[in-house]
């Protein structure tokens, strides 16, 4: 259940209850694809760094170990020792984006393993099925992800494909959740609009979307290649479409800058690889931008990644000590990157739901965005 709290603008600061648990938003999700965050970080890390949602591929986890093994072990929850809300993408993305060899057809597609090549198919039935075995909090719907550039005649096929599909999720999760030895009964579905970068496709659809009562709705396709000026048109254009008494995820965004223009727009829901991804690069994130700790000044720099920043990493490492592990290639230097960067993020949705609670967001964007500016490329 969506709580609008307080509005300032078009940005909404929220709360959205779960069977796992309560989300304060605006929400960043730190991305854990195959049930562990890339850069040694556990379940204990994130409870220590403010995570409040962790996200899982429900593709990876199908090719390994397993959704049925998965279940055998009480569900996604247990098997990684979380309880607090666990939302696992539709595998459509990775199917669209990553499997080898696809063949689309009005059932769903087939492709080829990416760990062994094994033939898999997958329907809107099947990924609510894995899902389901997974136990997740949110599960997400079945969608076709078409390319930002693709051709306004597949985009309109593959978007009414897109609705077809989300029906026969609808009715094989309400199937699903009525089984007797379903892990979590009360799994929620997310639709997801689609439409590449045509606004009147996008509309259309969220319009669509709108007509089936389901608990939040995500916007896909986005940062797959179009401009930000064009993705922040689409989000202007379909935001405001969108039931405004359910939470709305941009999914797979982005930047600091993005997640800021997203919130004033009125987006709910984040989640990106940028922070792991970066850490595990030597990329940090600081509130004067982002730095790279493999650059020869900070050899000898016995500060913190940043002054005064309240991660696990900053509270006893330096630039300097980080820098020689990495060059050492002990996977510690990149555990403690990742830490800072994941923290920096959910740190920031932090200062985001404080200066909502304040009705100072404008202000607040305005001073974080001009601090950063320069050196935000993802
Ligand atoms: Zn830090």
């Amino acid at each position: 259940m969506y709580e609008l709290l307080k509005i300032e603008g078009r940005a909404r600061r929220g709360r959205f209850t779960t069977p796992h648990g309560v989300v304060e938003t605006p929400v960043f999700m730190n991305v854990g694809t195959v049930a562990a965050i890339k850069g040694a970080v556990s379940t204990e890390d994130l409870e220590r760094i403010g995570t409040q949602v962790e996200l899982s591929n429900t593709y990876h986890l199908h090719v390994r170990p397993g959704d049925k093994i998965i279940k055998q072990m009480g569900g996604l929850h247990k098997f990684m020792s979380w309880n607090k809300p666990i939302l696992t993408d539709s595998g459509g993305f990775q199917v669209f984006s990553l499997a080898g060899i696809r063949k689309i057809k009005e059932e769903g597609v087939t492709f080829r393993s990416h760990i062994d090549g094994h033939k898999i198919f997958m329907g809107p039935e099947e990924s609510m099925q894995i899902q389901s075995n997974l136990a997740s909090t949110i599960a997400m719907a079945f969608d076709e992800c078409p390319p930002a550039l693709a051709e306004r005649k597949y985009v309109e096929a593959s978007v009414a494909r897109t609705t077809r599909w989300l029906e026969r999720c609808i009715k094989e999760m309400k199937r699903l959740n009525s089984l007797d030895d379903t892990i979590n009964k009360e799994q929620m579905l997310f639709g997801i609009n689609q439409g590449a970068i045509y606004e009147d496709i996008r509309i259309e659809h969220a319009k669509r979307l709108a007509e089936y009562d389901l608990p939040g709705y995500a916007i896909g396709g986005l940062a797959v290649g179009e401009t930000h000026e064009e993705m922040y048109r689409i989000l202007d254009a379909v935001v405001p479409v969108l039931p405004q008494n359910k939470p709305i995820y941009l999914m797979g965004v982005g930047t600091p800058a993005n997640i800021l223009e997203a919130v004033e727009r009125g987006v709910d829901f984040f989640d990106c690889v940028y922070p792991t991804r970066n850490g595990r690069h030597a990329h940090v994130y600081t509130n004067h931008g982002k730095i790279n700790l493999m650059n020869a000044k900070y050899e000898t720099d016995s500060s913190p990644i940043e002054e005064g920043c309240g991660c696990p990493t900053c509270q006893r490492y330096s630039r300097g000590y980080i820098r020689h592990l990495l060059k050492a290639k002990e996977m510690l230097g990149m555990r403690l990157c990742v830490l800072h960067n994941l923290y920096f993020y959910n740190n920031m949705m932090t200062e985001i739901r404080d200066s909502l609670d304040k009705g100072c967001f404008h202000d607040y964007k305005k001073a974080k965005l001009a601090a950063m500016e320069g050196q935000d490329e993802n």
